[in-house]
């Protein structure tokens, strides 16, 4: 049975529910959501009834509580989620402007996953899992970036499997130590799943095909492209598929990339086939858009039958 880990930020993100250009005056708000990349990603593999855990630090406060209790409820192992006494969870405040764009006031690096150490306990969590999924986003502080390269020498080590979604801030990359963290990430991936640009992140080419070749010449075994209410691409050197995207309407595109990644790698792991597993997770990006918050749009695998099934084979 395969077990998959991802390791990263636990956050609740707080939406403005007006459009308009950030937080210097007096909005109306929902939330919190249940919220972080890793943490998204991972509750739509624990609705699909995936074995899986994530590796993170809250505070002992109603945000972490509100996300430990979702991940927990929909399946996830939250034994490696440690709550920090003292500690104040992550937020996210998000407003969208009039062209569909995003302000947000984050408070990541000083909350309580700001640092993300490994106990023996963790590090035994690891070595239960045989698949880790790499979150660019995670990728905020030296000690998250440890936990995170440990994880994936100790799985790929025993012969487990590195699935990776760039998901990166441009900033990010001028860390020092960053563009060495990600080309070992790289190097160790099997599954990648970059949108638009970041295709082009780790590569000379510049035309998609070229890029495609050149990560598949360094060993990645496949690639899966996202593209937003266009669909997604998968290619891995013999087969390429190219998916449509469902027509829904789409209410809070935040979360569509994680469901996505999260319901691909679960079928990939499960042995379906690659059109399959685009097809679910094509689904499952698609469904995410339609709910406000982050994580709200997860599915289950019923509910993904029900619009494949709707609208036919995309
Ligand atoms: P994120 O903002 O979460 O990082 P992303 O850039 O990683 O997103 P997207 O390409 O925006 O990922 O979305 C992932 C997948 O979700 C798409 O490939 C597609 O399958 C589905 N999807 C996203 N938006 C829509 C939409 N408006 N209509 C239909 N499907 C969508
Ligand atoms: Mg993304």
């Amino acid at each position: 049975m395969s077990k998959i880990l991802t390791i990263g930020e636990i956050l609740v993100e707080i939406i403005a529910t007006d459009r308009g250009d950030g937080f210097r005056e007096a909005v109306p708000l929902i939330g919190p959501f249940p919220s972080g990349a890793p943490a998204i990603f991972i509750d739509q593999v624990g609705k699909l009834g995936q074995e899986c855990a994530i590796i993170s630090r809250v505070g002992d406060d109603d945000f972490g509580w509100v996300n430990i209790n979702r991940l927990a409820g929909d399946g996830v192992d939250v034994s490696g989620i440690e709550v920090v006494p003292q500690g104040t969870t992550g937020s996210a405040f998000v407003r969208y402007r009039e062209d569909g764009s995003r302000a947000f006031v984050y408070n990541i690096l000083h909350s309580a996953c700001g640092n993300i150490e490994l106990s023996t306990d963790m590090l035994g969590l690891i070595d239960s899992c045989t698949h880790v999924h790499v979150m660019g986003t995670a990728l905020y502080a030296p000690t998250v970036v440890a936990s995170i390269l440990t994880a994936v020498e100790r799985i790929k080590g025993s012969g487990g499997t590195v699935s990776f979604d760039p998901n990166l801030r441009p900033e990010i990359l001028d860390t020092p130590g960053m563009r060495e963290a990600l080309q070992t990430v790289l190097s160790k991936t099997d599954l990648f799943m970059p949108s638009g640009e970041e295709l082009f992140l780790f590569a000379e080419a510049k035309n998609e095909a070229d890029a495609i070749a050149e990560l598949l010449d360094k060993g990645i075994k496949a690639i899966v492209v996202k593209r937003g209410a266009k669909g997604a691409s998968y290619f891995d050197g013999q087969t390429t598929l190219n998916l449509k995207g469902f027509k829904v309407e789409e209410i809070d595109p935040t979360g569509a990339g994680d469901c996505f990644g999260a319901t691909f790698v679960t079928f990939w792991l499960q042995g379906a086939s690659p059109v399959d597993a685009l097809r679910y997770a094509n689904a499952s990006g698609a469904r995410a858009v339609t709910r406000a918050g982050p994580m709200e749009g997860a599915s289950t695998k019923f509910e993904l039958d029900t619009l494949i099934k709707m609208q036919g084979k995309a």
